[in-house]
């Protein structure tokens, strides 16, 4: 079977392909291959009751699937260059906004309309960062909410479906370059293309890795952050999450001279697991619908680490030190604040008594054992920074779930095109280490998809 174009993975980076090839050029065979389920059919089996904590399903439905990693996320779309990648480095920043913008016009066309549009422009919080140490990021953020997020997927499927042929459940194996396209071979079956969109997203970090020595495109990599999700009284950071929703605050630590960044706040919202690759770490989300608020906020605070040569393997690294943290707690570890401090672990009697319930099922545990002390120093020192802002961030129940990894994919060599050097091989969103985020990946989409109309119009 032989297609104009085939996408790898259907993420916001392939779906974002597909939707663009379509409007421009409807006359395009496309076809979409994607490792996990159709959207109707992804369910993780954690029900609270039953199953209470990851069992590491061969496809995580919270990773994999129509939608890939961003489907049940807290569908923030931040438009910005200061953050989610650096996608402005290949094409320019005003491409780069331009198409973020263009992808939210998308997404309010598909079902979020309504839905509210926060900004930094003009905010007074950003003064009192300053004053105390602490650096607002410039963005806008479009919060679709965990709900409205699925209602847009599911209508973005709804009409591509009817162009485009989806294969769910269809692991793609190999991507082998043929003198005239390639050729993606499956476990049953081989396709042939003339353009090939590779959008694997951070769960085929592995793959991408392997399909890059292959086909002999240079990558680069190292870095990988780690840190902490944090969790407290939505009341205490109120005052900005009412204003901007979400907040991007970077401090650098006294002690080190390290950054350390605040990352994916959920006002109201939930602590949730994250399986990649089999390790089991912490993430957020909320929802738009009142109805399904909780009474706390959680975000990350992560500390970035660069490593110099000779050692190549950042995400080996965050990934020792999260399986650390299952080894000891079975999953995630959870520890109030205090108990921290207090150098003693938190017990379940512990968080218990606490004025504050946690929205995730963690075991209580002690933090120091697994994040090394440069990092955890780090946040430590950033939860008192940002208790002057948000007073009560460093109270002795503010809970911390550890640990939190944000693992970057190796950096593909592509070109202001982000094709790679197999013309007609595009590697794009979060799976090209050049995107990290909703926003940056969907954008990634829309470039490649235009420079391919272009290409088949010649
Ligand atoms: C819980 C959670 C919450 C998040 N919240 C936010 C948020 O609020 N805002 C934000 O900006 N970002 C958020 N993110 C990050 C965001 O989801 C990602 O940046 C985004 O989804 C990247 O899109 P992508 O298309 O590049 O990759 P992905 O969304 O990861 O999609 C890649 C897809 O490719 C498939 N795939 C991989 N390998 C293969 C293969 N060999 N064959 C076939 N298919 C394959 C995968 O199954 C997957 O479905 C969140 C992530 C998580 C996990």
């Amino acid at each position: 079977m032989r297609y104009d174009v085939i996408i790898i993975g259907a993420g916001p980076g392939g779906i974002f392909s597909a939707y663009e090839l379509l409007q421009k050029n409807s006359d395009l065979k496309v076809a979409v291959f994607e490792a996990g389920h159709a959207l109707d059919r992804r369910k993780c089996p954690i029900d609270g009751d039953k199953i209470k904590t990851c069992i590491g399903c061969k496809n995580c439905s919270i990773m994999s699937g129509f939608g890939g990693a961003g489907a049940f996320s807290d569908g923030k779309y931040n438009i910005t260059n200061d953050f989610g990648g650096t996608l402005y480095e290949y094409i320019g920043k005003k491409q780069a906004l331009d198409l973020m913008h263009y992808v939210d016009e998308i997404n309010m066309k598909y079902g979020g309309e309504g839905t509210k549009l926060y900004s930094t422009a003009g905010s007074k919080f950003k003064t009192l960062c300053i004053q105390n140490d602490l650096h607002l990021l410039d963005a806008s953020v479009r919060h679709l909410g965990t709900d409205i997020n699925y209602v847009v997927l599911e209508n973005l499927y709804s009409y591509l479906k009817e162009k485009v042929d989806f294969f769910f459940d269809t692991y793609v194996e190999t991507v082998c370059k043929l003198a005239d396209g390639f050729e993606v071979k499956c476990k049953d079956n081989t396709y042939e293309c003339t353009k090939c969109v590779v959008s694997v997203g951070r769960v085929g970090s592995k793959w991408m890795e392997k399909v890059c020595k292959e086909l002999r495109i240079n990558t680069k990599s190292n870095r990988v952050d780690i840190g902490v999700r944090v969790e407290l009284p939505a009341t205490v950071f109120a005052h900005l999450t009412d204003e901007l929703y979400e907040s991007k605050i970077v401090y650098r630590t006294e002690k080190y001279g390290d950054k350390v960044r605040t990352f994916c706040m959920n006002p109201k919202g939930a602590v949730v697991n994250e399986n990649t690759n089999g390790i089991i770490t912490v993430n957020g989300h909320s929802y738009e619908d009142p109805a399904k608020h909780t009474e706390n906020t959680n975000f990350a605070l992560l500390v970035a680490k660069n490593f110099s040569e000779p050692f190549k393997d950042s995400n080996g690294y965050g990934e020792s030190i999260a399986r650390l943290s299952n080894m000891l707690g079975g999953g995630v570890i959870v520890q109030r604040f205090g108990d921290l401090i207090r150098g003693r672990r938190s017990t379940p009697s512990r968080i218990e008594e606490a004025f504050i319930t946690p929205t995730l099922n963690a075991t209580p545990g002690d933090l120091s054992l697994v994040l090394p002390k440069r990092i955890l120093d780090g946040i430590i020192e950033m939860i008192y920074a940002l208790d002057k802002v948000a007073p009560g961030t460093a109270n002795e129940d503010t809970l911390l779930y550890g640990v939190e990894v944000k693992f970057y994919n190796m950096e593909v060599e592509v070109d202001d095109k982000l094709e790679t050097c197999h013309k007609g091989m595009y590697i794009i969103g979060d799976g090209s280490g050049i995107t990290h985020s909703l926003s940056h990946a969907s954008a990634s989409g829309v470039h490649v998809a235009r420079d391919i109309v272009e290409q088949f119009a010649m």
